[in-house]
């Protein structure tokens, strides 16, 4: 059983549907067949068994017709009319009390046994019984003749009845193999049809583990269906995978290429200290500052790659009252830039951000310290908080060097630099303003940013309330 069991299982889905269908038609019309069957039987038979009765009741009441002085004689010469009330099939015999036969009308089959018990013969019985190999009725009755009584025997053959109930067989046989042969090509074809996308889709799959994600073939499949959901949810499954797929090894890629130019600096120095810097200080000197500055700047850059790789969960309760971190941030940047001048406004009914303290504090750390650092000017800072119904919009305003329009739509972008040699003289690693993006994205705000070259920059950063 546990055989039969692993084996359906095993078999393929086409075929488990064929199977499925095949045999519920199969089991129905059975039942139905069955059922119809039995009623069909129980119904002819109780026909006939009337008609044997009628026929018995039709030769008594011919009998009781005739004059009391008939004899049987007279009855012997005069079947005729007698024959009439029968049918063709059937017989009758008159029979004495002592058993001998004394009319009989038509003679298609043999007498019967009388009956084994004495008191049968005085009521009318009726029983279906094989005579000789025939499967009959047989009727007996006590009849009255004028003076003469005796025992009639009436035999109705169910020969027609079997004859009837076989051709019923054998056309609901018949019937039943077609309509199951016409069902199970049916669901075959359309088990066909319908599994041919999810074969499609398997071969797909397979296609992509093999080679990758250029092997995408097109699906014929149209309709607006569960299937052509999955086929559809499928493809945007596999495009943003490719998406994500393609924006990590860009990520390995671009994150490689830039560690390699601090290690480089590093090597180029060592080398110099070695060939060199034994016998001038000097030399040894500034070599290992230039090394040292490269050391930091990759440290930090790592820091800022693990920030970026590090895909923390969205803490959904967290709530940021935006005038203390920006205070912190303030203090912490002024103490490594005390010539730094700050100007804040504030409008509004205080309300505190959907966000973590530490992110709102990354992204102002981050816009704040490069309008200090892309400056050349004594560094002025205006911070402007406004609390509306709907968000709070924190404004900073730098008067930097600016951003010239062609930079501006990539300072966002992983290690974009607008002026690389000067970037490096300033350690920055392109990676600040890609960390802020990634966490408004991540809280669901916005940061818009404004500039002219030698004018300033203005961040304005949108942080919707729930
Ligand atoms: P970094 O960490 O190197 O500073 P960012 O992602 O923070 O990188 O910034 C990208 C680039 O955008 C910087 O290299 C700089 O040229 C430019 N930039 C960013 N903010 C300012 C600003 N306030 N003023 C002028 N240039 C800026």
């Amino acid at each position: 059983m546990k055989k039969l069991q692993q084996m359906i299982l095993n078999l393929s889905l086409k075929a488990k549907w064929t199977l499925t269908v095949g045999a519920t038609i199969f089991i129905s019309y059975a039942i139905i067949s069955i059922v119809l069957f039995i009623a069909l039987q129980t119904w002819l038979l109780h026909n006939e068994e009337k008609n044997a009765m009628r026929t018995v009741d039709d030769i008594t009441g011919f009998f009781e017709s005739q004059d009391s002085t008939v004899t049987i004689q007279q009855l012997q010469n005069n079947t005729a009319l007698m024959k009439a009330i029968l049918n063709q099939e059937q017989t009758v015999r008159i029979f004495n009390f002592d058993g001998v036969e004394v009319i009989r009308i038509n003679d298609v089959m043999r007498a019967a046994p009388f009956p084994q018990k004495t008191e049968d013969y005085f009521t009318t019985t009726i029983k279906q019984q094989k005579v000789e190999t025939t499967d009959a009725f047989v009727v007996h009755k006590i009849v009255k003749i004028g003076p003469f009584q005796g025992i009639m025997q009436l035999i109705h053959p169910l020969t027609a009845f079997h004859a009837m109930l076989k051709y019923i067989l054998t056309t609901i046989i018949i019937v039943g193999l077609g309509a199951l042969l016409f069902s199970v090509s049916i669901s075959y074809y359309l088990a066909n049809y319908l599994i041919k996308p999810l074969v499609q889709l398997r071969d797909a799959m397979i296609d992509v583990r093999k080679r990758g994600f250029s092997a995408q073939p097109p699906f014929n499949y149209q309709a607006d269906d569960e299937i052509g959901d999955l086929l559809t949810m499928y493809r945007s499954m596999m495009n943003e995978l490719e998406i994500s797929f393609t924006k990590q090894q860009q990520f390995v890629a671009d994150a490689s290429h830039e560690l390699r130019t601090p290690i480089q600096v590093i090597e180029g120095h060592l080398s110099l200290i070695k060939r060199w810097g034994k016998d001038d200080p000097e030399v040894f000197s500034e070599a290992l500052d230039t090394s040292l500055k490269e050391i930091v700047r990759m440290k930090k850059m790592i820091e800022e790659l693990l920030q970026l790789a590090r895909r923390e969960e969205v803490d959904g309760n967290a709530m940021a009252d935006l005038e203390l971190v920006l205070k912190n941030v303030k203090q912490e940047l002024f103490q490594l830039h005390p010539n730094v001048q700050f100007e804040c406004d504030v409008i509004g009914q205080k309300s505190l951000a959907s966000i973590t303290e530490q992110a709102a504090a990354q992204i102002f750390r981050n816009i704040l310290s490069n309008g200090i650092r892309y400056n050349d000017k004594e560094p002025k800072i205006q911070l402007s908080i406004h609390y509306t119904e709907l968000a709070i919009i924190v404004t900073i305003r730098d008067n930097g060097m600016g951003i010239s329009e062609k930079h501006l739509p990539y300072i966002f972008d992983r290690f974009y630099r607008v002026d690389e040699a000067r970037t490096n003289h300033i350690g920055g690693t392109g990676l600040g303003l890609s960390i802020s993006k990634m966490l408004a994205e991540k809280y669901q705000m916005e940061i818009e940013v404004k500039s002219s070259v030698n004018d300033g920059t203005s961040f304005i950063l949108n942080f919707p309330l729930k």
